[in-house]
Order: C-alpha cells, then sequence, then structure tokens
C-alpha cells in the first residue's frame, strides 16, 4: 500500500463542520418532533470496536444526539459489528430483523451499520437484498467521515435511498475527533490499525486492511490528555503491536514507544494487547521487566499446540517457539499471568492435535483461555479447506476447556494470602454490597465496597480464589 497520509486540519475541520451542521438539522427535526432525539450505538466484538464505538458515541454526542443504551426506544441505532465468528454475523441479522419490525411501527427510526461486518461484499449484498429499511451503511476504514454521513442520512428525503460508502482501504489516519469514555479512569488508545499476517483462518486483514502504526507523538499527546482528564489506566491497542512502527518514517519499536509511555506522569497502568507471538522481541521482555507501569500480564493467542496445525493455520511459530517465548517471559517476570486464545476444530485437527494444546495448555498454566470452535469465514484460505467432523469437535473442545479450567483454577491460588492493589472498576452486580476491580496482572478481585470506590486504587489481602477471580478484604481503609 502507499504511505500512510496522517490527514491534514483539512480533513478533521470538514468533519467538525458536519457536526456543527448536525446540531443545526437535529434542532429543527427535535422542534418538528417536540422532544430530544436520541441514538444508540450497540459494539459486537473485540476492544478495537469498543474503541470506535467511543469515537462514533462521541461524535453523535457532541452533534446533540442524547446517548441511550436501548436499542428498541432510540431514534438513531447504529450497530458497530464483528465478523470474526459466523455466528456473531448471525446476532446482527436476529437483531436486525428486529429493528425492522420496529421501523413499521415508527418509519423515522433511523438504522444504521458499520464496522468488520460490512467490509464484506457478501454482507452487503444480502443487507441491499432483504434489508432494505437501513438507512446508512459503512465501513471501518472512513470511520473518520461518521458526521458527514450522519448528515447525509438526515437530509436524505427518499426513504427508498440508502447510503452506503464502504472502503477497500485506507491510507489516511485522522486524529482528534471526539470520543466519549465509558470509563472515566481508563481507556484504550489505538496505536495502528490493521493486520499484516494473514493466518488462514482470519478475516481481519480483509476487512481491516494492511497495518498502519500511529506517530508516537500522536499517541503521547493522546495518553497525556487523557491523563490530565483523569485516567489512570491505557489499554494500548492493535490487531498486531508487537509489529508496530513498522510502516513510520521514525525507526521506533513497540518496546521503545512503551519506554516512552512510561514517562508520562500520573499514569499508573499500561497494558497492550494482542501480542502475536511470532513478533514478540527480547527488547519487548527487558522493557517488561525494568518497568514500573507495564503490567505483567501478556495475552499471547497461541490458537494450537500442534505445530502441524499451526503451519496450516500461517501462525510463523512452532509449538517449541511459542513454549521458549513463554519460559523467556516467565523468567524474566516470574508473577506474570498469561492468557491465550485457542482455535477447536481448525481444518485438519485430528484428536491427537487437540490432545497437544492440553498439554500445552498445562504445560504454559494459562490463567485463562478463551477458547472458541473454529469458525469457517468465506474468503480466507481455511475456508475451502476439508472440515472437521463436528462431533469429535465439540468432545475436543470440552476436553480442552476442562483442563483451562482446571490449570486457572490452580494457577491463581497463588495469589491466595498476598496483599495486592486493586483498581476498582464497577460495583459487583451479583452480590450487593461488593464492588469488583483489577490486580495489575488483570486478574479480577471482589471485595466489600461501594461505589465512591470506582477509579480508586485499593490495597486488598486476597483471602481465597473462586477458579477465574479472587474475593479479598479492603486493609487500607473502612
Ligand atoms: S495476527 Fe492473524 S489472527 Fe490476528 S488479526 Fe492478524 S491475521 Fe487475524
Amino acid at each position: 500500500m502507499d504511505e500512510i497520509t496522517y490527514s491534514s486540519n483539512e480533513e478533521l475541520h470538514k468533519q467538525l463542520d458536519y457536526i456543527e451542521k448536525i446540531k443545526e438539522v437535529l434542532a429543527e427535526k427535535e422542534k418538528e418532533a417536540g422532544r430530544k432525539l436520541s441514538a444508540s450505538v450497540i459494539t459486537f466484538g473485540c476492544q478495537m470496536n469498543a474503541r470506535d464505538s467511543e469515537k462514533l458515541i462521541g461524535i453523535l454526542h457532541k452533534a446533540g444526539f442524547e446517548i441511550k443504551d436501548d436499542d428498541e426506544q432510540a431514534d438513531f441505532v447504529l450497530y458497530n459489528t464483528c465478523t470474526v465468528r459466523d455466528n456473531a454475523n448471525q446476532k446482527v441479522y436476529g437483531r436486525l430483523g428486529l429493528l425492522g419490525s420496529l421501523k413499521k411501527k415508527n418509519p423515522s427510526k433511523m438504522i444504521a451499520l458499520c464496522g468488520c461486518m460490512t467490509q464484506e461484499a457478501t454482507v452487503v449484498d444480502k443487507l441491499k437484498e432483504s434489508y432494505r429499511f437501513i438507512n446508512l451503511i459503512f465501513g471501518t476504514h472512513n470511520i473518520f467521515k461518521f458526521p458527514e454521513l450522519v448528515y447525509l442520512m438526515l437530509v436524505n428525503d427518499d426513504p427508498k435511498h440508502m447510503i452506503i460508502d464502504v472502503w477497500k482501504d485506507t491510507n489516511l489516519i485522522v486524529e482528534d475527533l471526539p470520543v466519549d469514555r465509558k470509563y472515566s479512569f481508563k481507556s484504550g488508545v489505538n496505536i495502528m490499525f490493521g493486520c499484516n499476517n494473514f493466518c488462514s483462518y482470519c478475516i481481519v486483514p480483509y476487512v481491516r486492511g494492511r497495518e498502519r502504526s500511529r506517530k508516537p507523538e500522536d499517541i503521547i499527546a493522546e495518553i497525556e490528555k487523557l491523563v490530565a482528564d483523569g485516567v489512570v489506566e491505557v489499554m494500548l491497542l492493535g490487531q498486531n503491536v508487537n509489529s508496530y512502527g513498522k510502516n513510520l518514517d521514525e525507526d521506533i519499536t513497540f518496546a521503545e514507544l512503551l519506554r516512552r509511555i512510561e514517562k508520562i506522569e500520573g499514569l499508573k497502568r499500561i497494558r497492550f494487547m494482542t501480542s502475536h507471538p511470532k513478533d514478540l522481541s527480547d527488547e519487548l521482555i527487558e522493557v517488561m521487566k525494568d518497568s514500573k507501569k507495564i503490567n505483567p500480564y501478556m495475552h499471547l493467542p497461541v490458537q494450537s499446540g500442534s505445530s502441524r496445525i499451526l503451519k496450516a493455520m500461517n501462525r510463523n511459530y512452532t509449538r517449541e517457539r511459542y513454549l521458549e517465548v513463554v519460559n523467556k517471559l516467565k523468567e524474566a517476570i516470574p508473577d506474570i499471568t498469561l492468557t491465550t486464545d485457542i482455535i477447536v476444530g481448525f481444518p485438519g485437527e485430528t484428536k491427537e492435535d487437540a490432545m497437544e494444546t492440553a498439554s500445552l495448555v498445562k504445560e504454559v498454566g494459562y490463567d485463562n483461555a478463551f477458547t472458541f470452535i473454529y469458525s469457517k469465514r468465506t474468503g480466507t484460505p481455511a475456508a475451502s479447506m476439508v472440515q472437521c467432523d463436528e462431533k469429535e469437535v465439540k468432545e475436543n473442545f470440552n476436553m480442552i476447556l476442562e483442563t483451562v479450567q482446571e490449570t486457572a483454577k490452580e494457577r491463581i491460588k497463588r495469589f491466595e494470602g498476598r496483599d495486592m492493589e486493586v483498581l476498582v472498576e464497577d460495583v459487583n452486580d451479583h452480590e450487593e454490597g461488593f464492588v469488583t476491580g483489577r490486580l495489575a496482572n488483570n486478574l479480577l478481585v471482589h471485595f466489600k465496597g461501594d461505589a465512591s470506590l470506582i477509579g480508586t486504587f485499593c490495597k486488598v489481602h486476597l483471602d481465597q480464589s473462586k477458579g477465574f477471580y479472587l474475593l479479598g478484604t479492603r486493609i487500607d481503609g473502612n
């Protein structure tokens, strides 16, 4: 692809102007309706989508919409979709069916779709054919054009006209559009977009495009602003953070970016995801080891414990190489917590391959693993490979899941009896009078407390482990 263009202020100002134009149109529409108009953004999928949704909500809020969680009640509904697994697509079609019947009763309801799903041509064809009531469809590459597209949707008075603006790729990164953060004390920060890896099962490189890194100074400026606004923890986001910087003029690695972020005063915790095992450098391990702020936690997707299957997946590492990286991490940071992603039932996977995955789970000693059954994605090389027997896949899945649960249950016990710092995230939905927070190593802790603790650090004695989380007692207050 061509060099990355960091949009001049020109595109930013153009979109900010559109936000002002939306305000005017909205004011007229609200006068007619005799009430405020509301918008709801529903997110499907990963942390990248969650961060994109914060930007989309920020724009809608700034433009004057009242933000609601309820997509059935809202005047404007936007689904930010995911297409990594087929059942995510089916969920969206299901919700769209419901919105279609609501729109029959209320024709002024506006419906839009964006995200990875809309980058697939077959999906857009299906939407055009069977979901004609949708007002606006756009993709992942032109999300910065959202104000312009919303404006065009609002002034469009032909109910049959569906606005579709999906780009195949982009070399543009637009900085500084409004964002509404979900949490006041923590935030995701994109450091790069897209992926160059083409794992044979994955649709991401086709729907998110090639790797594009943001400039380090833009990332630092964003984090400094967040910290000034009360953020103490950032999660650096990218499909493969370990290859950060490859397309930039400046010679900079991910490890070096972390060194610079570490210097930001007031920032307390740094997380990142996702790390590709093939690109995890010794330099990064060194930086993590010496850091006071980078969390002793690594999400390192393995996908399979069989080198034969890893080759078919085009992962570019073997079981042995993966274990080598894990051992280096454990040696440098003995207390590190490790999580992973596992795919069960990749084409050609045998019982023996699945057993190898289970044995790797035990050997690494994961603190948690997200285990998925392989989902065939049209357009990827694995889709045309011979698929596995469903019954056998189910059995292997259960066997691996059981191994993950047993391993995690054992591993978490090492923290029992320790006094550790917890960043409180929320009140506990299941137990009244309790709050939930995270240790620096990402493990969840529940302890007695109330909403006033949200966003603060508490010293907690970890009394007891309960599978994937811990129960504790606060020891630095009431
Ligand atoms: S590294 Fe592989 S699995 Fe991850 S986004 Fe890129 S292609 Fe997909």
